[in-house]
């Protein structure tokens, strides 16, 4: 007989969060402080959704998405979650870009980035300060409108290498454009720009073992291979939710699937007012990415001058679009030391490269495994220009695909960061068209990422903890 992962689960929670990835996992942890009764439920086998981690014989470990965070995570850590989360935060100081415009190597923050401009880029230092003030400036409610093209271009016309330079690392991590809202790209910007870029020491599983332990300790029920399959809404009220085929009651739900996911499939149109519907039919999802996993033979070093994370390009000029191309000229390297998961011996380096679903969903099988090989190839022979005599030092290599985050993540087309900017509007009406109904994850460039996720689960958390407050009849409130 199957196995019942809903074993011993109660009939009814206060709320059930559909997902676990940063956005659900810090919902959920939250409201179980406040009191509530939490079911965090997960289709994977895994916690963390695209903050994952896999295992490979041999004993090397890949990270998926840990390549670089603001700052600001380290609050929102030690504030939401717990002082040792917090404390295994640690800068990444060595950041290289290597493209046909320039190479150098940055500590990814204002004073650095000000004194590059100045001395390498000659941009006048007044222009400089203008420039940072005015994306750190920027308020997501009083968009001027421009986009982020318009916005470089009132500071640095005709600079295409100083555009690449700010944009480039923008782009490859969430794949805004040049067309996007200057506003998206200002806060993502200026997050960084803050105090450089920052990993997790130990590597995204313990991370995720140290959440997965706060949260059973704040007495949240959490439960892998589930997979929702409707939320039930009735008199335009969640009512339940079905999973692996229980129907389980709630009054309310948060859902860390993919917003249109949400509205579309585990909703359902008919629940939806008509205005609604079209504005979420309008919301683009975001692109998905290609990874190449390279793990060094044990004790085989890189050393650590390569740096920590290295935009690589060997495009002419910076175009967002070559950055999705199949044919690809732009490459991430992460480059993860022994010191990444101290006590081991092990180097591994991840490439990422942005790419579109529609470039490798319908491909034969035969063709697929042929496609990805040849990425695996033409990763091997890019990172060699940086790390010599790499390949006969691996012993373990594969790569990801947009088929590959769609499988293990369920998002819509293995969409990398969720939808674009406009997803966070049709996010937040959700409760307004269904009382109890929210979503928490990845919505334009601003709420996604370690950082936004983690973030944009603690607001809806307090959205939740309002609405359970205001229907709980008094002296109800769960303490179990
Ligand atoms: C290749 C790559 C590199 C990245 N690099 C970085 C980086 O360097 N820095 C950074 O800050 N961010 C990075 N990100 C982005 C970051 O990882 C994500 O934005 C963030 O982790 C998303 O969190 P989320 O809460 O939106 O949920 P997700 O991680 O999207 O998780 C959603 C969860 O919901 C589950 N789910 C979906 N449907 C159901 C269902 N019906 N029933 C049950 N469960 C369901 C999924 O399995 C998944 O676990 C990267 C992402 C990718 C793909």
């Amino acid at each position: 007989m199957a196995k019942d992962f809903l074993k011993d689960a109660r009939d009814e929670y206060d709320v059930i969060v559909i997902g676990s990835g940063l956005a659900g996992l810090t919902s959920a942890n939250s409201l179980a402080k406040a009191g509530h009764r939490v079911l965090l439920i997960e289709h994977h086998y895994q916690l963390g959704g695209m903050a994952t981690w896999f295992r490979r014989s041999g004993g090397h470990i890949f990270d998926i998405s840990l390549h670089g965070f603001p700052i600001g995570m380290i609050k929102s850590c030690k504030r939401y979650w717990t002082k040792e989360i917090a404390d295994s935060i640690v800068q990444l100081k060595n950041i290289r870009f290597d493209n046909p415009m320039f190479s150098l190597r940055t500590t990814f923050d204002r004073n650095d980035f000000t004194q590059q401009l100045t001395e390498s880029f000659g941009i006048a230092p007044e222009t400089v300060v203008a420039f940072f003030d005015a994306a750190r400036g920027m308020n997501f409610y009083d968009n001027e409108g421009a986009t982020v093209g318009e916005f470089f271009a009132r500071f640095f016309p005709g600079r295409e290498d100083v555009i690449r330079l700010l944009m480039e690392p923008i782009t490859y991590a969430n794949g805004s454009t040049l067309e996007d809202p200057a506003v998206t790209y200002g806060i993502v910007f200026s997050n960084f720009m803050s105090k450089g870029v920052y990993t997790f020491e130990g590597g995204t599983d313990r991370l995720i073992g140290l959440m997965k332990d706060e949260l059973i300790a704040n007495g949240v029920d959490l439960r892998i291979r589930c997979e929702a399959q409707e939320i039930h809404v009735e008199n335009r009220k969640v009512t339940g939710v079905t999973i692996n085929g229980r129907r389980i009651k709630t009054r309310c739900v948060i859902s860390n699937a993919n917003l249109k996911q949400t509205v579309f499939r585990l909703v359902g149109e008919d629940k939806f007012s008509g205005q609604f519907l079209d504005d979420a039919r309008e919301v683009r999802l975001n692109n998905s990415s290609c990874q190449v996993y390279m793990a060094l033979q044990p004790g085989e070093l890189i050393d650590e001058s390569v740096g920590d994370l290295l935009f690589s390009s060997t495009a002419p000029l910076f175009r967002t679009d070559l950055l999705l191309s199949r044919d690809i000229t732009s490459r991430t390297f992460s480059f993860y030391y022994p010191r990444t998961r101290p006590g081991t011996d092990r180097c591994m380096v991840v490439s990422s490269t942005n790419a579109r679903y529609e470039d490798w969903a319908n491909l034969p099988e035969e063709e697929y495994q042929r496609q990805k090989e040849a990425l695996i190839e033409d990763t091997i022979v890019a990172c060699e220009r940086y790390v010599p005599n790499l390949r006969p030092r691996l012993a373990h290599v594969e790569a990801s695909t947009p088929r590959t985050f769609e499988h293990y993540t369920r998002h819509l087309s293995g969409a990398s960061f969720g939808t674009k900017f406009e997803g966070l509007a049709v996010s937040r009406a959700l409760p307004e068209q269904i009382g109890g109904l929210y979503h928490a994850g990845s919505v334009g460039i601003i709420m996604s990422g370690w950082l936004g996720a983690v973030n944009y689960g603690v607001i809806v958390a307090n959205d939740v903890d309002g609405y359970l407050l205001k229907s709980t009849p008094a002296g109800s409130i769960a303490t179990a």
